[in-house]
């Protein structure tokens, strides 16, 4: 797998030593001397991973990342901060302006590439799903973005499996503030405990006596529940030979003993975002066509799926001589609660109205929005006398109780209804039309009713 990797670093010595060692494993290399440079060379390439010096004069490293991360155009790229020193605080400060991993100098090679080679694989994610969200959905950039923002790790499943209860037992307490964690301490009930438990990342000692973990994860990965699951490795420095193998087995990662705490929370988020991302990425073909048939605001179908649904019902209904009604609704002077409290007020209106209607139908009846202020419901199965009870049903639960806007603000709202019933000769055009001219009647007669249309 190979990535354009950015090296930022005052000291050029500095920089070439990262760059050769970065180029022998294949990765595309830039360098830059200062934070400016960096800046600049993020937002104009192709950047997929940052190294980022923290001492720099000028702009010191937490600052370029701060900036990193606050740009939308550069937000999503990857940063390793780079610190001199084994700084508790500098990683602290790291965290907090949003910097994604640490490295310690002098640089361990295997570190250094399990590191990079980790982000790299949460960068290629995370461009796959700006990419699927942006062309089969066809939204923009920004979108997308929202999109994959929407999508947290708080609350993950993590299991941390150690023989020793008292080390287990503070890495759950570091991390048990944002996730929920369960301790194994017998590895061999590991294939049960999986198979009974959604784990998003399994930390694992590799000083377990008796057992071998190298052993277990491979067993992991053979489980279906345990393929695509992240394993951390907690590991002594005389680990290291064993470390190079695990990571070739496809443990993804690991921490070296004593266990700092920021390390610790920040290799846990990368890994549970990598899982999640790949996890968005696998539903994301269900989700696009949701997407398709949804409408954003009000949640209820929208008026492409409603036109398909439409045609469908009618021509069941009369293949099979049953009644069907066409519910239109409008709100009444809708562009004065606009005009009043402004477009996102009316928006949050839509959102209630939605669920007004919603709760206020049958379990077989369609909502949909139609459009703009405009909303249908489809009811199949249904006679004159029950499409009326239900029309004036969903009447009064709009009239009956002031909308909350939010803020305390409370505004009256009434909607007007038309409904129609299907005829032997009915298409879905004429059957539509014939709410819609209903609707029209009941504004014309003073609005807040509902209207039925003349066979
Ligand atoms: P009536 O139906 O009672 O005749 O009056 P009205 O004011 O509701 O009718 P009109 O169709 O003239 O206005 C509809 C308004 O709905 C116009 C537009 O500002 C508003 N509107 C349409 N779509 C949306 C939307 O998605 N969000 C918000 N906030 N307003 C919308
Ligand atoms: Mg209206
Ligand atoms: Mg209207």
């Amino acid at each position: 797998m190979t990535a354009r990797v950015l090296i930022v670093d005052d000291i050029e010595v500095n920089l070439k030593l990262l760059e050769t060692r970065l180029s022998a494993e294949y990765f595309v290399v830039q360098t830059a001397l200062s934070g400016a440079e960096a800046l600049k060379i993020c937002e104009n390439g192709e950047i997929d991973i940052v190294l980022l010096d923290v001492m720099m004069p000028n702009m010191d490293g937490f600052e370029v990342c701060r900036r990193l991360k606050s740009n939308p155009r550069t937000h999503h790229i990857p940063v390793i901060m780079v610190t001199a020193l084994d700084q508790p605080s500098d990683r602290i400060a790291g965290l907090e302006a949003g910097a994604d991993d640490f490295l310690t100098k002098p640089f361990d090679v295997v570190q250094l590439m399990a590191r990079v080679k980790s982000l790299v694989r949460l960068k290629a994610l995370t461009d796959e799903l700006r990419a699927r969200a942006t062309t089969k959905q066809q939204i923009d950039m920004e979108e997308a973005d929202r999109v994959m923002d929407s999508i947290t790790i708080d609350g993950a499943k993590i299991l941390v499996v150690d023989t020793d209860l008292r080390h287990a037992q503070k890495i759950s307490d570091v991390l048990i503030a944002n996730y929920e964690v369960d301790i194994l301490s017998n590895p061999l009930d590991i294939v049960t405990q999986m198979a009974d438990n959604p784990y998003e990342l399994v930390i694992m000692s590799m000083a377990m006596e008796g057992y071998d973990p190298l052993r277990i994860s491979s067993q992991l990965r053979t489980l279906e529940q345990g393929k695509n699951v992240p394993i951390v490795l907690i590991a002594n420095e005389e680990d290291r030979p064993k470390i190079i193998r695990a990571l070739e087995l496809g443990v993804n990662d690991y921490i070296l003993r004593p266990v700092e705490q920021n390390e610790l929370i920040a290799r846990v988020r990368t890994q549970l975002r990598r899982f999640r991302y790949a996890k968005e990425l696998r539903d994301s073909v269900s989700n696009t066509m949701q997407l398709a048939i949804i409408d954003e605001l009000t949640g209820l179908y929208n008026r492409r799926y409603f036109d398909r649904h439409l045609e469908l019902l009618l021509k069941k209904a009369s293949q099979q001589q049953r009644k069907m009604a066409v519910m239109m609704l409008d709100i009444d002077y809708f562009k004065n609660v606009n005009d009043k409290y402004g477009h996102d007020v009316g928006d949050k209106i839509l959102v209630e109205f939605a669920n007004r209607i919603q709760r206020n139908i049958r379990g077989a009846d369609l909502p949909c929005r139609y459009g703009g202020e405009e909303f249908v419901v489809l009811m199949p199965d249904i006679d004159k006398t029950n499409a009326q009870i239900v029309g004036e049903r969903v009447r009064f639960a709009v009239e009956k109780s002031l909308f909350d806007a939010g803020n305390g603000l409370k505004i009256p709202i009434t909607v007007s209804i038309g409904i129609s019933l299907n005829q032997i000769e009915d298409n879905p055009h004429s059957l539509l039309k014939r709410a819609d001219m209903a609707l029209y009647r009941a504004k014309n007669e003073g609005r807040n009713r509902v209207h039925f249309a003349a066979a």
